[in-house]
C-alpha cells in the first residue's frame, strides 16, 4: 500500500501499486473512466478502461461516485496531462463504499458549508487549514520546548473571572454555578513558582454576543508565563517565538499555502524584531491610518484593521492607559496611568494575536487594583498568596492560535480557520 504522494516520481513508473482514498472527481466517456483519487497526501488520476478490465468491473468503478472509498491497485506511468503527472493504469480495486451523491458541490453559501462542516473538512482547502494549523500548534510547543518552558496544564471549571464578568459562560456545578475558564493565566502564574517558565494551550471560552470576523465563543489559547521577564523580555521572546511558528509555516506547509492563494512573500517577510509603539504614539499618529482617536479609546477591530493595514510584519503596541487593560496588569513605576503591557497586532488588517504583559507582583498594588476594579480579595485569595510568599517580577502572553490560523491561512473569517466553530449561533456540528 501506497499513499499517493509516494507514488507521483519517476522512480514508480511501471511498478504495479496500490492506493486507496476518496474519489475526488470522475469523468467517464463510454470506454474510458477517469477517476481522481484523493487521500491525504495528495492526488492521483486513475484510468479504468474497458479494454484492460471485465465489464462488469469496469462498470463498477465507472459508477463510482464523488466521496466514494476505494482502493485501486494498477500500473504507473507518466502522463503529463493528468493533474499531478502521473497515471494509475487500473488492474484491479476493492470498492469500501459507494456512496449517494455527495451533498458538498460547489457554489454552495456560507451557511450550508458551516451546517456541513463535517463534510467539508474534506475539502482540499480545509485539509489545507488543518495541516497549517497542525503546524502552528507543534512549532508554539517545540519553540518553548527549546526554551526551557515546562508545558502544564490548568482547570477549564473556574470560580474567578480574568476577563471581566460580561463574557463568562457559566455552567451548573451541582449545587453551584461556575464558570467556564476565560483563560489559563493566574494558574499559569501559580506554576511559575515551581518551574519558573510554563506554558499551555487549552481553550478559553467567552461569551462574545456580537458577530465579528475574529471572534470565537470557544477558542485555543497558547499561554506562557515566565518568572525573572520584564514586558521588554516577553515581547523579544514572543517575535522569535511567531517568527519560529511563520518559518516552520513556510517550511512545510508550502503547498497548502498555495492550495489556499496565499501571497507567500507575506509572510515571508515576518522578521524579528517587530517595530513596537506605544499606546499614545498611536494616538498621536492615529489620522496617517486614517483614524482620529483620542486618549483614552480603546482599538477595536477597525482601529486595529486600519494600523495594521501599512505594515509588512506584527507590531507591539504597549503601554495602553490601566483603564482599558484587566487589573492584574502591571502600572509603570515610571508612568503609573499606563500598563506594562503589550498587544501584538498582525498585519494586513488583521489585527491582535497576542495580548501580554508584566504582571502585577507587589501585593499592595495588586489589592488597590482589586479595590479600584470592584474585586473581592477574598474570591482571588489563592492569587493575592502568590504576592505573599517569595513573590517576583514575572510577565506572560496569551496567543489566540485560531487568530493566528486565521492571519496565516487569511480566510474570510476565523471561523473558516477552526475545524468546528462555535459562536453565538452556531454550535453545531
Ligand atoms: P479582543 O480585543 O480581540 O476581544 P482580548 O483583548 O479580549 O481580544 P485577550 O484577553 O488579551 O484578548 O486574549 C489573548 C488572545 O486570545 C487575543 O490576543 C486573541 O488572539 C485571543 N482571543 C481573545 N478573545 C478571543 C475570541 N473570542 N476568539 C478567538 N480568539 C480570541
Ligand atoms: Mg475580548
Amino acid at each position: 500500500m501506497h499513499h499517493i504522494s509516494q507514488v507521483l516520481n519517476d522512480d514508480s513508473v511501471g511498478e504495479l501499486v496500490s492506493v486507496r482514498g476518496w474519489v475526488y472527481r470522475i469523468r467517464t466517456s463510454g470506454k474510458i473512466s477517469f477517476i481522481v483519487l484523493r487521500d491525504s497526501t495528495g492526488l492521483i488520476q486513475c484510468v479504468a478502461s474497458s479494454d484492460s478490465l471485465s465489464r462488469e468491473e469496469f462498470e463498477k468503478l465507472s459508477s463510482l461516485t464523488v466521496e466514494s472509498s476505494v482502493m485501486l491497485t494498477g500500473k504507473v506511468k507518466k502522463d503529463s496531462r493528468a493533474v499531478t503527472g502521473y497515471e494509475l493504469e487500473i488492474s484491479s480495486s476493492l470498492i469500501y463504499q459507494r456512496n449517494q451523491m455527495f451533498p458538498i458541490t460547489k457554489d454552495k453559501g456560507e451557511e450550508f458549508l458551516l451546517d456541513n462542516r463535517h463534510l467539508w473538512l474534506r475539502s482540499r482547502e480545509f485539509s489545507s487549514v488543518l495541516r497549517i494549523r497542525a503546524t502552528l500548534f507543534k512549532s508554539f510547543r517545540d519553540y518553548l520546548d527549546e526554551n526551557e518552558y515546562y508545558e502544564v496544564q490548568g482547570p477549564m471549571m473556574v470560580s474567578t473571572a480574568t476577563e471581566g464578568g460580561s463574557t463568562l459562560f457559566k455552567v451548573p456545578f451541582f449545587e453551584d454555578v461556575v464558570s467556564l475558564t476565560q483563560s489559563s493565566q493566574f494558574y499559569l502564574e501559580t506554576m511559575i513558582f515551581s518551574l519558573e517558565k510554563v506554558y499551555t494551550i487549552a481553550p478559553s471560552f467567552r461569551a462574545e454576543k456580537s458577530r465579528t470576523r475574529r471572534h470565537l465563543t470557544e477558542y485555543w489559547h497558547a499561554e506562557g508565563e515566565a518568572a525573572w521577564f520584564s514586558n521588554e523580555d516577553m515581547m523579544k521572546e514572543e517575535e522569535k517565538m511567531i517568527e519560529y511558528m511563520v518559518k516552520q509555516v513556510l517550511e512545510r506547509n508550502h503547498d497548502d499555502l498555495i492550495t489556499l492563494g496565499r501571497d507567500i512573500s507575506k509572510l515571508e517577510s515576518v522578521k524579528a524584531p517587530f517595530p513596537r509603539f506605544k499606546y499614545s504614539e498611536i494616538i498621536k499618529k492615529s489620522s496617517e491610518f486614517g483614524l482620529s482617536l483620542k486618549y483614552g479609546d480603546d482599538f477595536g477591530a477597525d482601529e486595529e484593521r486600519a494600523i495594521t493595514m501599512n505594515f509588512d510584519r506584527p507590531i507591539f503596541v504597549t503601554h495602553y492607559p490601566l483603564e482599558l487593560k484587566a487589573f492584574y496588569h502591571r502600572p509603570d513605576p515610571d508612568s503609573p496611568g499606563e500598563a506594562l503591557c503589550h498587544d501584538l497586532l498582525a498585519p494586513e488588517g488583521i489585527g491582535e494575536i497576542i495580548g501580554g504583559g508584566e504582571r502585577i507582583w507587589e501585593l499592595d498594588v495588586l489589592e488597590e487594583r482589586m479595590k479600584n476594579a470592584s474585586l473581592n480579595p477574598q474570591d482571588y485569595y489563592w492569587y493575592v498568596d502568590l504576592r505573599k510568599y517569595g513573590s517576583v517580577p514575572h510577565s506572560g502572553f496569551g496567543l489566540g492560535l485560531d487568530r493566528m490560523a486565521w492571519w496565516i491561512t487569511k480566510r474570510d473569517t476565523i471561523r473558516d480557520a477552526i475545524p468546528f466553530p462555535r459562536t453565538v449561533r452556531r454550535i453545531r456540528p
